[in-house]
């Protein structure tokens, strides 16, 4: 199978791998971002082991995935490929993956803990708790690894009834987020939401232990006025041809609160 050209999803899928670095969810060089190309199925994906600084467009590696094979590029592509082929396959409506180790949704992974919707910066982007998987076996772990990563994630959603569409994230217990989302932006700005909703989750408990969950009608009406068939947060396609977010360059990841969708609300 020859290497598809993909040349604006090379762009976007490297723009977004710059965004989460920016953004200062990544920690060395652990983290990565994912673009699908639906029509030929091939993903593109991060380079194992490249320091962000020195990452190019051309060092994406392009996987298939109905099969996991690199049908392009000369690097390794990330360890991780086979959890955001497991995603990708699973849920056709979802366009790119991001994963993480950033510090305060890790922590919720560590602690083997959903994080609770406890206010409407949750409810904007997340409908509901966001889930933390069950540990992985040790056979799971001796075996394909990754994939049984994916794989879990895919339980755990399956488990408790949730689409990928509203719920763009879940915590691997003991290790860390996974979020994902219509594209590779929409998976990055995901996980910058993540780990601002995550960060205030833990000062909320700290500052008062017993706190409550938002209201269910509270969250419904954020989550829908973003998401649902009647949403009308923002500018209306077409009305505005300035989003800074996802039209100026990698640096603009540097403001999680810059995006025009993920502003107070
Ligand atoms: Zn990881």
């Amino acid at each position: 199978m020859a290497a598809p050209a993909l040349p604006e999803l090379r762009e976007a899928v490297w723009r977004a791998n710059l965004a989460l670095a920016a953004a200062g969810l990544v920690t060395l060089s652990f983290g990565n971002a994912s673009g699908l190309d639906a029509a030929s199925g091939v993903l593109l994906i991060k380079p194992s082991g490249v320091p962000y600084a020195e990452l190019r467009p051309e060092h994406l590696v392009a996987v298939a995935i109905d099969d996991g094979h690199v049908v392009g590029g000369g690097l390794r592509p990330s360890s991780d490929t086979p959890t955001h082929v497991a995603l990708y396959r699973r849920y056709p409506e979802i366009g790119g993956v991001v994963h993480t180790h950033s510090t305060a949704a890790a922590s919720w992974a560590q602690a083997c803990r959903a994080i609770p919707p406890l206010g409407t910066t949750h409810a904007d982007h997340f409908r509901g708790p966001i889930p933390v998987t069950r540990q992985l076996r040790a056979d799971e772990v001796a075996g394909d690894y990754e994939l049984a990563t994916g794989e879990v994630i895919v339980e755990t959603l399956e488990g408790l009834r949730l689409s990928a569409s509203d719920m763009p994230a879940a915590l691997v217990a003991s290790h860390g987020p996974f979020t994902w989302g219509p594209d590779a932006r929409g998976a990055v700005d995901n996980a910058i939401a993540l780990e601002a909703v995550a960060a205030m989750a833990s000062r909320t408990f700290a500052l008062a232990p017993d706190a409550v969950e938002i209201a269910a009608y509270l969250l419904e009406r954020h989550f829908q006025r973003k998401h649902g068939p009647a949403a009308y947060y923002g500018q209306a396609a077409g009305n505005v041809d300035t989003d800074p977010g996802r039209t100026a360059g990698p640096a603009t990841g540097r403001d999680p609160g810059g995006d025009s969708r993920g502003g107070a609300a």
